[in-house]
Formats: C-alpha cells, structure tokens, sequence
C-alpha cells in the first residue's frame, strides 16, 4: 500500500469516530510527508527537534507540527515560534523553559503530560504522583503562556494486549481525574493521546482521542543510532 492510500484508509477508520490522526513522520523524508499531505493529511508528528524544524521550513505552512519525543529544555527556542502541540512534557522545569518561549513568541503553546504507564525503564514520562504535583505547584500556577490540554501515554512494547489494554485504561481513568480535579471548567483540556501502529484499536478502545500512527502510514523506519534502546531521539 502506498502512503496515499495509508492515509486515506486510516483518515476513513479514524476520523469518522473523531479520534485525531498524527502521522507519525520521524525519519522519513520530506518527499513523504508530501505526499501524505496531498492525500489531505495536516498533522505530523515528529520527536526530534531538529529535523522538524527542518521539515517545517520546506513543507506547507498549514501543516500543524506535534512534538512527540523527548524534549530538553535548551532546545525549545528552535519550535517554539510555530510548534501546534508538545506531547511529552514530564517536568516543570520542561514547562516552565516552553511558557518563557511560548512569551518570546507572543503566543501560547499546547501541550500534553506525558504520563508513564509502561512496565518498561526507558520510558520518558511523570509518574501518576508527579504529575499531581506539578499541576498543584505555585510554579505552574504562574505559567500564562502554555495550556495543558491533557495527557499521553506509550503502553509497553508487549504481545500481551491485556497489558497494553490495562495501561492504557489506567490512563483514561488518570485524564478522567485529572479533569474533575484540575481542569472541570476548561474545555480544552479534552484530549488522550494513546496509542501507535501496533496498538492503536485498543487505545481506541479504551478512550484515545488521538493516536500517533508512524510505520502503518511511511513503513518501517531504519533505526540509525540507538539511545538505551530507545528510538532516535535529541
Ligand atoms: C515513533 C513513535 C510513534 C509511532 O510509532 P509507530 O509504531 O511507527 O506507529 C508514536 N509515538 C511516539 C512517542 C513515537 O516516538
């Protein structure tokens, strides 16, 4: 299948249940983001800085750039003039580095908890606990410049679907917290990003408003260099 026809066919099966389709385009070149958007794709997701500032600057500027990966606090400068949403915000220190940019910009910046739920040690993310304290904190309650719209997760990389189900449940239950506690009266904080090519139904399932969809869409990637284990990251 061509990546038209992958867009095409996942828009169909997603969208229509008005899940968010990220197309995950890490690695892959500009030439197939392209084509991704003339088959009427917006929203890319990528998870080093660099080279999503490299894609922004050749692609179309309607294209709405999510941040996925690991992000450190001295490179936010290089996404924080056109960067749509931040998917994996895990410390104040993170946010309060995208609220002094989000300034510099004149704009303010979405972004997401990345909420660790994996059984795994190389997983980026706030524990249920820290992330309960960083939205108590007098520190975040300065914050003017970024706007937490809700939370993300990475199930664990596991054949086990019972697992990734439980994580991902477990999840949805956090976010639903989350809003009674924090965030009853704001609209905008609505959305679960769960799920990825290999489990992408279940967080479905269980609740997803947008899944991050990368080999379904491009084929499979060509690792270049590894961290931990962990895909390329910055
Ligand atoms: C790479 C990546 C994805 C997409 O993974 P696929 O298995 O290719 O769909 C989703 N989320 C994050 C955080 C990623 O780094």
């Amino acid at each position: 299948m061509s990546i038209t026809d992958n867009i095409k066919r996942l828009k169909k099966e997603i969208e229509t249940i008005n899940v968010k389709l990220i197309a995950v385009s890490k690695t892959k070149p500009v030439e197939d983001v392209q084509e991704a958007y003339d088959a009427g794709q917006r929203i890319f997701g990528e998870n080093q800085v660099q080279e999503m500032a490299e894609k922004a600057e050749k692609l179309p500027a309607d294209i709405q750039w999510h941040l996925i990966g690991h992000l450190q606090t001295n490179k936010v400068k290089y996404i924080a003039a056109f960067v749509s949403l931040i998917h994996s915000v895990d410390s104040i220190k993170l946010l309060k580095e995208i609220n002094k940019q989000a300034q510099k910009n004149d704009r303010i910046i979405d972004c997401l908890l990345q909420i660790y739920i994996a059984d795994e040690e190389t997983k980026f993310g706030l524990g249920f606990d820290e992330a309960i304290e960083l939205l108590r904190s007098d520190d975040f309650q300065e914050l003017k410049n970024v706007r937490i719209v809700g939370v993300m997760g990475i199930a664990t990389n596991t054949e086990n679907e019972k697992q990734v189900k439980e994580e991902f449940y477990e999840l949805k239950t956090f976010f639903d917290g989350l809003k009674l506690s924090f965030f009853r009266k704001e609209d905008s904080f609505k959305e679960v990003s769960m799920g990825m090519s290999s489990d992408y139904n279940t967080a479905i399932e269980q609740g997803s408003t947008m899944v991050r969809i990368g080999s379904d869409i491009f084929g499979k990637r060509v690792i270049k260099h590894f961290k931990n284990t962990e895909e390329p990251n910055d």
